[in-house]
């Protein structure tokens, strides 16, 4: 099916479609490009780790009954949509392939024109929109990413990023060791909070951990590992859950810092679910504040992997004429930020 077969409806609604790893998520843009909220639903593996293809299967289970539920909190008929657009990459590949064949099908079925767009780009995207920033230095902070990005020579360009895991993966790899079920940031977010408000005296030097900056560059594993030992050594657990936000959100807003002034930029945008944690949003209030840029956080559900962020992209992607035909849909796993180009800009 090529585009001229199709009949586009432009003040239609545009579908996304997310499941790059354990979310899978269906949302929509409005025919301003403007998101709606998104129906998700999340793999909570008891023990362990996500396996891609538990989560894939996990996925390929809901996909139907999330469609559902999403026209019907929004009131809406295939007939209201412009287009379908899904996470080509990058992400796990069983997982990225659910979302890609429920979005071909739709766009067989419903005969809207398919676009394939870049997660990391959505991200970006989502938060230009809700939060009306323009040129933003991106610290996109999630599961499996951890990059510092802003928009050069038509790009998106990575200035920095972890050279190891995620941050959101190492606080995720950090509470399962100590038997707290994923998601961990929020725990460790509540933890954190609550030691430090009965401990207001403590000393950081105390429950020292390394710094996570290289360069431009970041890396979490050994944190992860000094963490751990800290708590073996008898470290009450609030203490650690404190010293690592300290630590590796310093760690973070430093880098965004430098990527600020290098750029010549004046806008901070979070990403991310990370980006939902208060400590963090507050940091980069504060180093915004102090260098006279602003800082932009979008609402936390918009900050967490959601299918509406995929559908803002869509509708850039749409407006641009940049379909993806069927040949071209095969998922991207190792799909890079700056891979995409900035077509809107
Ligand atoms: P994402 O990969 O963008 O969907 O985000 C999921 C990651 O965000 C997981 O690693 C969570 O532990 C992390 N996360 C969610 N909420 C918070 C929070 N309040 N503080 C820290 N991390 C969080
Ligand atoms: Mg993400």
């Amino acid at each position: 099916m090529g585009v001229n077969d199709l009949s586009i409806n432009p003040s239609g609604y545009i579908l996304g479609i997310e499941s790059t790893a354990h979310t899978f998520s269906i949302g929509v843009a409005d025919s301003n490009g403007y998101p709606l909220d998104s129906v998700s639903v999340a793999v909570r593996p008891l023990k362990g780790g996500i396996h891609p293809r538990e989560a894939a299967d996990h996925h390929a289970q809901k996909g139907a009954e999330v469609l559902q539920k999403l026209l019907k909190l929004h009131d809406l008929n295939p007939s209201d949509f412009a287009a379908v657009s899904f996470s080509q990459g990058p992400g796990l590949g069983p997982c990225l392939r659910i979302g890609a064949s429920v979005a071909r099908t739709i766009s067989q079925k419903w005969r809207i024109p398919l676009l394939g767009v870049n997660h990391c780009v959505a991200h970006i995207e989502v938060g230009r929109k809700t939060c009306g920033c323009d040129d933003p230095v991106l610290l996109y902070v999630s599961g499996g990413n951890t990059q510092i990005i802003a928009k050069m020579d038509g790009r998106y360009r990575v200035l920095g990023e972890t050279l190891d895991i995620g941050i959101g993966n190492m606080l995720d790899k950090f509470a399962r060791e100590q038997g707290i079920p994923f998601p961990g940031g929020p725990k460790i977010e509540a933890l954190a909070k609550e030691w430090v408000e009965n401990n207001p005296t403590a000393k950081l030097e105390d429950y020292s951990l390394p710094y996570a900056v290289q360069g431009m560059d970041l890396a979490f594993s050994g944190v992860l590992n000094a963490a751990c030992n800290l708590i073996k050594k008898g470290a009450p657990l609030g203490a650690v859950c404190w010293s690592i936000q300290e630590h590796t959100f310093a760690a973070c807003i430093e880098v965004a810092e430098r990527a600020l002034a290098h750029t010549s930029k004046s806008e901070l945008l979070l990403g991310g679910g990370v980006a939902c944690n208060s400590r963090l949003r507050e940091m980069s209030e504060i180093m915004s504040n102090e260098r006279n840029a602003t800082s932009f956080v979008p609402e936390r559900k918009f900050c967490v992997d959601n299918g509406s962020m995929i559908a803002v992209l869509g509708q850039l992607h749409l407006l641009h004429e940049d379909i993806t035909e069927l040949s071209e849909s095969s998922v991207l796993q190792y799909l890079r930020t700056d891979q995409t180009p900035i077509l809107w800009a």
